[in-house]
């Protein structure tokens, strides 16, 4: 029997657990969370995308107090600076972009547009990144939107700590000095405080951070390691005061050893400089950042290692690694908070009640490598699709051999114009499609089915869809109008 579930760790990713497992399985399950406060937390994580408004439905949050617990803006989308070439700027935009038939995708549409000389661009046809552009957001019951957050992620797990407690979570304070372990199963029995306290579990969740202090320093689980494709291993963070209003999305402004990120909340800006430090060291990655900034600081710079890669196994034993223990891919999109949420849903559907089996365990650990190759085929794909031959950093990206999962993406959009969102896959077709186009990619070929519509009809059809586009901005408020007025609601 499975009934005691220890949550090793409070960071964001103990927090999500805890209050996902107390509001879904409450009743069946004892859940204890250990946490220290001299440890502390990553204090990192701001920027996120839309399926935390899907989990967030799940735990019956409130949005508006969430916004104000947690600073939070919203969040259209990513523009992303200076990635193919100096200069160049796109916008990988949340939702849908135009409207496309069961033959053929949108984009074999827009592409005989611009053949023809009337297409515009891509972006065009997506509200979410004329809005972002714009600076306008609102949203509604029935709005079309498709948004995420930028939160403050200290406030965030606060904020779930105060939904977990008082639905029953019974959280310790201290540092877990020893990991005890069945002498026979290897199978953790219970975790040891520096106080001499034993916290004994069935099942136990292993939330702490990069230590990975169960699922690798005790029961050795092995890491992949991806940092042959993303090399990135190190950065620098530091908030600013705000300088002006909150724009509805991240920028991630790339520079010669990697790229930076601008986050707006309603009260600071959360900045950060990601880099390899085989091309930059961390004094000049701090003197680059604070020069980048646009807001005074307002603590010094910390600095931040990590190593891209996966653990061979989420679920080890009785030990289910969730959030940074579990593996990280830089946060170029975004992915980490939801990655453990979707760890956090996926145990509670298959939770072990009977008792933890081998079939149960092969495929939660097969799901979740699949969907962290998913995304990190997905990040390599910026970096990768490079024009920049301007230092070291990016003559690599460039040349550097990329896995067979996502050359056989790129070469059928560079081909075809085609793309796709396998099954349980997060990113959607048009994001594959606005990160390539983005990117540089001109597709050789595309469907030829708008060949078929008179190019009247064509034109109309694309011009329908970008006046309804402006006529749904026209009706959305300044962002940061909107964020003040709705949060204080
Ligand atoms: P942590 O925050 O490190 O928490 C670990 C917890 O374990 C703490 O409570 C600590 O006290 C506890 N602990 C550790 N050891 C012990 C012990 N011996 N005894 C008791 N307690 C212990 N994600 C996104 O989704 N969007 C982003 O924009 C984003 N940006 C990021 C930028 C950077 C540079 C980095 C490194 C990460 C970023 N992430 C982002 C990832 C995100 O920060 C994490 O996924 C998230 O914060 C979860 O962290 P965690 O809870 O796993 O670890």
């Amino acid at each position: 029997m499975v009934k005691r579930v220890v949550i090793a760790g409070g960071g964001t990713a103990g927090w999500i657990a805890a209050a996902a497992l107390v509001k879904q399985l409450g009743p069946l399950i004892d859940i204890t969370l250990v946490e220290s406060d001299e440890i502390g937390t990553v204090g990192v994580g701001e920027s996120t995308i839309p399926t935390t408004r899907t989990f967030h439905n799940l735990l019956g949050i409130y949005e508006q107090a969430f916004l104000r617990a947690t600073t939070s803006t919203f969040k259209l989308g990513i523009e992303f600076e200076n990635w193919n070439r100096i200069g160049d700027k796109y916008f990988h935009a949340f939702g849908t972009v135009g409207k496309s038939v069961w033959m053929a995708d949108f984009q074999h549409f827009w592409l005989e547009g611009r053949r023809q000389g009337f297409g515009g661009d891509y972006g065009d046809y997506s509200l979410e990144q004329q809005a972002g552009n714009a600076g306008k957001f609102a949203t509604a019951e029935g709005s079309k939107i498709s948004y995420a957050y930028h939160l403050d992620a200290s406030a965030y797990a606060k904020f779930l700590r105060g939904l977990a407690e008082p639905a029953g979570v019974k959280r310790i304070e201290g540092k877990i000095s020893r990991v005890l372990q069945n002498a026979e199963t290897g199978f953790v029995e219970a975790l040891e405080l520096e106080s001499g306290s034993r916290i004994e579990g069935d099942l136990f969740i292993d939330c702490t951070g990069f230590r990975a202090l169960l699922i690798e320093q005790t029961l050795k689980t092995g890491f992949v390691d991806w940092s042959e494709w993303l090399s990135t291993n190190a950065a620098v963070v530091v908030q600013t005061e705000s300088t002006g209003p909150a724009m509805p999305y991240t920028r991630a402004i790339a520079h010669e050893a990697g790229w930076r990120w601008r986050i707006p909340l309603q009260h600071r800006v959360g900045n950060g400089l990601v880099y390899c430090n085989e091309f930059m060291s961390d004094d000049e990655a701090r003197a680059k950042l604070l020069a980048d900034v646009d807001g005074k600081p307002l603590f010094d710079p910390r600095l931040l290692r990590f190593k891209a890669g996966t653990r061979q196994q989420a679920w080890n034993k009785n030990v289910i690694a969730m959030g940074l223990s579990s593996g990280f891919i830089e946060p170029l999109e975004s992915t980490s908070i939801h990655l453990i949420k979707i760890a956090v849903s996926r145990l509670i559907q298959a939770f072990p009640f009977g008792g933890i089996s081998d079939a149960t365990v092969t495929r939660f650990n097969a799901e979740s490598r699949k969907e962290m190759e998913h995304i990190r085929d997905f990040i390599i794909l910026h970096y990768k699709l490079t024009e920049r031959d301007d230092s070291p950093f990016w003559r690599r990206c460039r040349d550097m051999h990329i896995p067979d999962s996502l050359a056989q993406r790129i070469a059928l959009f560079r081909d075809n114009a085609a793309a796709y969102q396998g099954p349980d896959e997060m990113f959607r077709i048009d994001s594959w499609i606005m990160v390539m186009l983005g990117q540089g990619i001109e597709p050789a070929s595309y469907h030829q089915a708008a060949r078929m519509m008179d190019p009247a009809q064509l034109r109309q059809a694309l011009s329908d869809l970008k006046s309804g586009i402006a006529a749904e901005l026209s009706r959305l408020p300044p962002h940061q109008q909107f964020v003040e007025h709705y949060s204080a609601g």
